[in-house]
């Protein structure tokens, strides 16, 4: 290969760092972030001046980011349009925007140098992912005023990829395209890979035929089913990443194949986990809401935004050799949280258990109650065809297996009951409430 075109080639390099010298990047990185936004961002002088904290003279640790407010995703809607900008408008870029319904959507903007840093995160994903510049890469993303679409192909031509700009929707033609011209490696949300699954098999293209190899997941919560479903399905190995518009995009967390959680990019991003009723952080690999902040960004530096997705971070070593910490996948989200002695849960997974004993998600519901001092946990499980059995013993044993699974996962021992379907309470609209608090009776 001639040298120039060699020189021009990104290099994947594996994310290795002593975590004395991570925390000192990260120090000094801090530092000049919060700098730079307590002089040119009102809504965080004003933060910062409320709690009397002065960037130059009051960080001198990496663990006194705790004592700074949060921000949350109202401060940047309230910050419409570019309040929260840390730089004049003419070196921004690049304008993104979530797509907001009731309240003004929030905006987000990039300098060329964010740009650069962008990309080079998303190749990292990418290349952790196992994607090569010998790949041909499908976007189904959207490229418009989110993030997905854009944020990824940035990455993925940096990397060296072929990028197919496909965008979202119109199945068939994904699929015709993805035949035809060979594409290697899907980006999409875990559910639209499964849709295109599923009408691969209604038009007769067995995707063996293919040359696929990866999916790469984001923009959604998914579970480890989903990911066998597409993997069995479409013969591939699938990954999970994870981004924020409000942080950076896509690029902020990936997988790697070892398939074990994410690795959060920490040379740009320091992560949290805190209580989402407290704020207080969590004992270490508990579940809580993931708090971001910039290490890098110019335009649009956030400090400890609040992201709303639950998570656990994960500080055992990989086996790939990436020394960065990891974020288990995103479990939900905080408005979906049940606290039941000091534990949070979220219902939906408790639904994800039950479907791994009994095939399917039976009907449940999951109820609080207190007795004296002390909360219990009941899981109301309707007793349906399947989950049906005639002999006192066998319901007994059913019962048995479901709170050992439930109480390994979540930690503390529910109470099962087997209910009649009727027996669950609805909403107004008939669903099944998932959650009910008895605890203030
Ligand atoms: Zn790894």
């Amino acid at each position: 290969m001639p040298k120039e075109r060699e020189q021009n080639i990104w290099k994947p390099r594996y994310e290795c760092m002593d975590p004395e010298e991570l925390r000192q990047l990260q120090l000094e990185r801090l530092q000049a972030t919060l700098n730079r936004v307590f002089k040119n961002v009102s809504f965080y002088r004003r933060k910062f001046k409320e709690i009397g904290f002065v960037p130059e003279e009051d960080l001198t640790d990496i663990d006194d980011i705790k004592r700074l407010p949060f921000t949350s995703s109202e401060d940047v809607s309230n910050c419409y349009p570019y309040e929260m900008f840390a730089v004049p408008l003419r070196e921004v870029v690049r304008i993104h925007s979530s797509s907001g319904t009731m309240t003004n959507p929030r905006v987000v903007g990039y300098t060329k140098q964010d740009l650069k840093t962008w990309s080079e995160l998303v190749a990292r994903i990418l290349t952790a992912a196992g994607v090569t510049a010998e790949d041909v890469i499908q976007v189904t993303f959207g490229y418009g005023l989110l993030t997905g679409g854009l944020g990824i192909h940035y990455g993925a031509e940096l990397l060296g990829a072929s990028v197919l700009p496909t965008s979202t929707g119109r199945t068939e033609r994904q699929i015709k395209i993805m035949k035809d011209f060979r594409t290697t490696v899907l980006v999409s949300t875990p559910s639209y890979a499964l849709v295109i699954a599923d009408r691969m098999e209604q038009i007769g293209i067995d995707a063996k035929t293919l040359s696929l190899k990866y999916v790469v997941c984001a923009g959604e919560p998914w579970t480890e089913e989903m990911r066998r479903e597409i993997e069995e399905r479409l013969f591939v190995v699938a990954t999970d990443n994870y981004g924020v518009s409000e942080v950076i995009g896509p690029g902020v967390a990936g997988e790697c194949l070892e398939q074990d959680g994410m690795h959060v990019q920490e040379d740009h991003f320091f992560a949290e986990v805190v209580d989402p009723l407290s704020g207080k952080p969590v004992d270490a690999g508990k579940v809580g809401e993931l708090v971001l902040t910039t290490l890098t960004k110019e335009a649009f530096p956030v400090i400890r935004y609040r992201t709303g997705d639950l998570c656990r971070l994960i500080e055992t070593k990989c086996s790939c050799g990436r020394t960065f910490r990891r974020i288990s996948r995103i479990l939900g989200r905080c408005d979906q949280v049940v606290v039941i002695k000091g534990i949070n849960i979220v219902p939906e997974r408790i639904g994800d258990i039950l479907k791994k004993i009994g095939g399917e998600t039976p009907p449940y519901q999951l109820v609080a109650t207190r007795k004296g001092h002390e909360d219990q946990l009941e899981i109301h499980v309707a007793i349906t065809e399947s989950l049906f059995y005639d002999k006192m013993r066998e319901q007994r044993t059913l019962v048995d297996v479901m709170r050992q699974k439930v109480a390994n996962f979540i930690g503390i021992t529910p109470k099962i009951k087997l209910v009649e379907l009727r027996s669950l309470k609805r909403d107004e609209k008939g669903n099944i409430i998932p959650f009910i608090d008895e605890r203030q009776k």
